[in-house]
């Protein structure tokens, strides 16, 4: 298959569609984004990598670093994450407070927000301190992207934390739960600052390829995790990769995938590759609008889905 002749033609066809969606701007340092960037990668086990558009450009991962922080916590705690944060799809918006309420401080998964501010308190409490988190959280993404100089925006950082009270809402109640063993305001902030990480389509697709390779980096060799834990992650990016237009995504891609306010989409064709693709305009559910267009075309054209 020639990805590179693949990846040309999806180019064109995307192009009449860039700037189509409103780029996010309850952040107000994301609204800075040019909405006709475009960039894919895509990454295969063996290592090579083919690209288009603006592949070096680096953008605010934003919800994308909840795969790696779920990634994290599962290594660590095992099933008994599973006590604190569950894997079934909301149905709701990102940051949606009410079905929290009802449930009792337990978030459905670790890609809503609720369940990423789970998982983060978790790493927290694991390794004592929030910046030593967010140090291994950094080190886990410059090893897997083998990338070492990968960093956190800090205005971006400050400009969340400056606008984010719902996410403050949202860490108080599950504290109200007793579901948050750090201070509240803690864990927001340390959340904040990993989605503030910025990396590039091409960083980002070769850090997927240990969730494509039931586990373990087909560049390093080194295990990250475990075949079946590769699996669950899989699935539940799947399942709840993107908000409550998850269905929709594996209807149309019929890939996992999870995607970040900042307009990317990372993207896994579990045996044979990583990809990410980037388009900062976002559709009404949150999700870059031209970037699961270009995946759409991507499974279509290759017919790689896991369908
Ligand atoms: N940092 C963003 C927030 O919590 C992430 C949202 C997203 O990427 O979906 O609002």
């Amino acid at each position: 298959m020639d990805i590179q002749k693949i990846l040309n033609e999806i180019y064109k066809e995307i192009k009449p569609h860039l700037g189509k969606g409103r780029v996010a701007d309850y952040i107000p340092e994301l609204a800075k984004a040019n909405p006709k960037d475009f960039a894919m990668s895509v990454v295969t086990l063996d290592g090579k990598s083919y690209h288009i558009g603006e592949h070096k450009k680096r953008f605010s991962i934003q919800s994308i670093s909840k795969v790696y922080t779920f990634t994290m916590a599962l290594k660590m705690y095992s099933k008994k994450l599973y006590q604190r944060v569950g894997v079934e799809p909301s149905g709701t918006p990102f940051n949606s407070l009410v079905q929290l309420e009802y449930e009792k401080g337990k978030p459905r998964n670790p890609f809503i927000n609720a369940g990423a501010l789970v998982v983060t308190d978790s790493l927290i409490t694991h390794y004592k301190d929030e910046f030593i988190t967010l140090e291994n959280i950094l080190s886990f993404l410059r090893s897997t992207s083998h990338t070492p100089d990968i960093n956190i925006n800090p205005y971006v950082a400050k400009s969340e934390m400056e606008h984010g009270y719902r996410n403050r809402a949202l860490a108080n109640l599950i504290k109200d739960f007793k579901n948050l063993d750090n201070d509240p305001l803690t864990v927001v902030e340390t959340y904040s600052k990993q989605c503030a990480v910025e990396m590039n389509t091409d960083e980002l697709a070769t850090s997927t390829l240990f969730l494509a390779n039931r586990g373990v980096d087909p560049i390093s060799q080194k295990a990250y995790i475990t075949p079946t834990q590769a699996k669950r992650i899989n699935a539940v990016m799947l399942t709840c990769g993107h908000y409550d237009a998850s269905g929709e995504f594996a209807f149309h891609v019929g890939l996992p995938g999870k995607s970040g306010v900042g307009g990317g989409i990372i993207a896994i064709v579990p045996g044979k590759m990583g990809i990410c693709v980037y388009s900062p305009p976002l559709n009404e559910y949150g999700n870059s609008y031209v970037g699961t267009l270009a995946l759409e075309l991507f499974t279509t054209k290759t017919g790689l889905s896991i369908f």
